[in-house]
């Protein structure tokens, strides 16, 4: 029989895709969120509508399920993790904190939590040329946000379970995580979909001055989705215990990224810089430990994986504007 699996955030970016991932693999999927999917039907056997804040939906979301995939959090781009601390601290602490709980409660063997690079101190990250970040380098803790914070907490309750209960979990660090069928407009976008959106509003609309929040020398490593889910499913089934990184550890500059999505859209850009947040300085992975544990390394090009996002993003940007939706035009 199928192993039944669940996944968390289904609704979402990186759950929708690795529930399509996992059913693919022949598990038994049910996805839990509080929204749908925008982009396309779950392919989930058991989708739910739960708000993952609430006990007792936390317990129904676990019920005779064996793994889980924990990635369901209130979350966006800098814009969005800058500006809103308290509400993403309880509601993400809410959320990580009971479905772990109710997976204990429920008998759950394995459970994956998706933690993030935000993990990392603010002082380890303070120039463009940054040293990659080793999974150690964690300690001690500075977050630079409460998202990090929540993230960095959950981690050490992974691993107070896992010692004190027996529950097999893993944890995995992202390292922004992009691709088709994520939001990318609303605010809550990151700047990878934000800058596809806003080159094929340029394309679209003729009018080339991209807006760039900073200097737009801040620096990051960017994975594309299939990596991603591929990576995710790699940590799940081995026996690593101890948090991992998941990501490229190819790093460029936002500006080198505006350049190529425009060479990508086909058009030369006018880059104006605006006051906006704009995270940490500079951030890489180390992905010696990865290649180590999983004896893989994401594969598809930065160019390859903006390729794919952009083609996806100018669609929607093009029917948006076909329906008079003025939102399309920022
Ligand atoms: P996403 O926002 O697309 O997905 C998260 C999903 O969780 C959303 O669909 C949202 O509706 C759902 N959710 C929020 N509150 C909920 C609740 N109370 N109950 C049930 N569901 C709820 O984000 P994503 O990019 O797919 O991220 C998935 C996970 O990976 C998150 O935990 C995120 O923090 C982590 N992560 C992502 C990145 C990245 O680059 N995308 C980087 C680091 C970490």
């Amino acid at each position: 029989m199928a192993t039944k699996v669940l996944v968390t955030g289904a609704g979402g970016f990186i759950g929708s895709h690795l529930a399509a991932f996992l059913k693919q693999q022949g598990y038994w999927v049910r996805g839990v969120d509080i929204k749908e999917p925008e982009f396309a039907r779950s392919a989930c056997d058991d989708f739910r509508l739960l708000d993952l804040r609430r006990w007792e939906n936390c317990l129904e979301a676990t019920r005779g399920i064996e793994e889980v995939y924990a990635l369901a959090a209130d979350m966006g781009g800098m814009g969005f993790i800058s500006a809103h601390h308290s509400q993403i601290l309880y509601n993400n602490a809410m959320i990580n904190f009971q479905t772990l709980e109710s997976a204990h409660s429920n008998g759950v063997k394995r459970y994956l939590y998706s933690s993030s690079a935000c993990v990392y101190p603010e002082f380890k990250q303070t120039e463009t040329n940054v040293v990659p970040l080793r999974e150690e380098d964690a300690y001690p803790a500075q977050p630079q946000d409460a998202y990090g914070w929540e993230k960095l907490i959950t981690e050490r309750l992974c691993t107070h379970y896992r010692e004190d209960y027996g529950i097999e979990t893993r944890i995995v660090r992202f390292h922004n995580i992009f691709g088709p069928k994520g939001t990318w407009e609303g605010g809550r976008e990151k700047a990878p979909a934000a800058m596809c959106r806003k080159i094929a509003n340029a394309k679209l609309t003729g009018n080339h001055e991209i807006e760039i929040w900073g200097d737009g020398e801040q620096t990051r490593s960017f994975c594309y989705i299939d990596d991603c889910v591929l990576g995710i499913h790699k940590l799940m089934r081995s026996d690593y215990q101890e948090p991992l990184n998941l990501g490229q550890d190819r790093m460029v500059t936002i500006n080198e990224l505006a350049d190529m999505v425009a060479g990508i859209a086909g058009i030369s850009i006018t880059k104006k810089h605006v006051v906006g947040p704009q995270g940490v300085r500079g951030r890489n992975s180390d992905n010696t430990r990865l290649r180590a544990i999983l004896r893989w390394e994401p594969e598809i090009s930065l160019e390859e994986g903006m390729r794919r996002t952009y083609l996806w993003i100018e669609e929607q940007v093009r029917q948006q504007i076909g329906t008079g939706r003025a939102s399309a035009i920022a």
